[in-house]
């Protein structure tokens, strides 16, 4: 791809010599997550404003999302001019089925589950929940590629599913995300929204029809071949995660009090995460203070954490956005500034999460498990 000088993912047929790193990208994504179509493009936030818009989200629309996941997934709910409504976590650390229910108005379009730290929501009730209501459920799987519940890829379930590949993902191209999904309409509509509306017909770009408006959401040939590549280790990162994760988890299991965080389906997790809960706040503060004493890499005590729970999330209670936002239109405008997730909060002080790393030697997570235990002893 690099001698030919073509580093752009459509066109240009002659002068890329055979060479479509994007369209090879995506082809074996639909193979390794059994999906029936994939658009790759230029990160995980834009996979979801892709798929919002394919799925026809707009001005207005009630979204609801969980409580505990990136901003990111609340932006791209903000960009199609929606209102995220929050749903409660229970102890897959995921969002409650039985809370979506609780959150569903005349005005609720669509779900959306995050499949937080590499394992899975109760993904089976939450389809069941979005059918019985009529509602489009996008399934955010930006933490959780390679993750499966009951054999089936996690982001295969809904109408649309996406994907992440930014430095902190399980495998990355820099920056880069995708959608998947099983139907062909949607399918066009995202491929043409992330493109300009390109309706990708024929091989002269310039005689192409623009069926809609759409945006630039492109990923680089150069970043697809990259994801190219790290897709095909996926599997050998995952089995090592799973390894050095049940090494981990010998070690918090040493303490009575530690209770692990429900996973639907053990067999299908991706490993890239430990989480563990305290049996209260004041408990889940000593020892993540005790762990970072002991040295114990990579914990994270998300309820104080300004990222991935709304708690500290200013910004969007205060609506800062940069300009007026849609919302700001609505009679009466969404109230962000207080939310009622008590449960969330009560299960959110009492997490503790550790990073799985790959590149741990048998020596390194020998003395990782030390320190865990030395920590915890206290
Ligand atoms: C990383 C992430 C995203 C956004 O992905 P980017 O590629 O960084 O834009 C969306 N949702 C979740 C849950 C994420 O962790």
């Amino acid at each position: 791809m690099l001698d030919t000088g073509v580093l752009f993912r459509y066109g240009f047929d002659d002068a890329r010599a055979g060479h479509w790193k994007t369209r090879s990208f995506e082809a074996e994504l639909c193979r390794k997550l059994r999906a029936g179509h994939c658009h790759v493009c230029s990160s995980g936030t834009a996979a979801l404003n892709i798929a919002m818009a394919a799925c026809g989200i707009g001005a207005g629309d009630e979204v609801i999302v969980p409580t505990f996941t990136f901003i990111a997934t609340i932006e791209g709910v903000l960009q199609a001019g929606a209102v995220p409504v929050f749903a409660d976590i229970d102890e897959t650390l995921c969002m409650d089925p039985e809370s979506v229910k609780g959150r569903i108005t005349d005005r609720t379009r669509a779900v959306v589950p995050v499949h937080m730290c590499g394992s899975m929501a109760r993904i089976d009730e939450i389809v069941a929940v979005c059918a019985g209501a009529g509602l489009v459920l996008i399934e955010d799987t930006a933490q959780a590629i390679g993750a499966t519940f009951h054999d089936r890829a996690l982001g295969t379930f809904g109408d649309m599913g996406c994907y992440s590949f930014d430095p902190v993902k399980t495998i990355t191209c820099g920056e880069g995300g995708a959608v998947v999904t099983d139907d062909r309409d949607l399918y066009h509509r995202a491929e043409q929204y992330a493109d300009h509306g390109h309706d990708h017909v024929g091989a002269d770009r310039g005689a192409e029809g623009h069926p809609i408006l759409g945006t630039n959401h492109r990923i680089s040939e150069l970043g697809a071949a990259v994801g190219l590549a790290q897709l095909r280790k996926l599997d050998g990162i995952i089995e090592t995660q799973r390894r050095n994760k049940a090494r981990l988890r010998d070690a918090f299991a040493s303490r009575s009090e530690v209770t692990f965080r429900m996973i639907p389906d053990p067999a299908g997790d991706s490993a890239t995460f430990l989480s563990v809960f305290a049996p209260d706040e004041h408990t889940a503060r000593d020892w993540t203070s005790a762990l970072a004493d002991a040295g114990v890499p990579g914990c994270f005590y998300w309820y104080d954490n300004n990222w991935h729970y709304p708690r500290k999330w200013d910004h969007l209670k205060e609506m800062r956005t940069p300009g007026k936002s849609p919302l700001m239109l609505l009679d009466p405008p969404p109230d962000l500034s207080t939310m009622d997730i008590e449960r969330s909060d009560r299960i959110m002080s009492r997490t503790i999460s550790m990073l799985v790393k790959l590149s741990w030697t048998d020596g390194e997570l020998e003395d990782i498990q030390d320190r865990i235990w030395t920590a915890l002893e206290g």
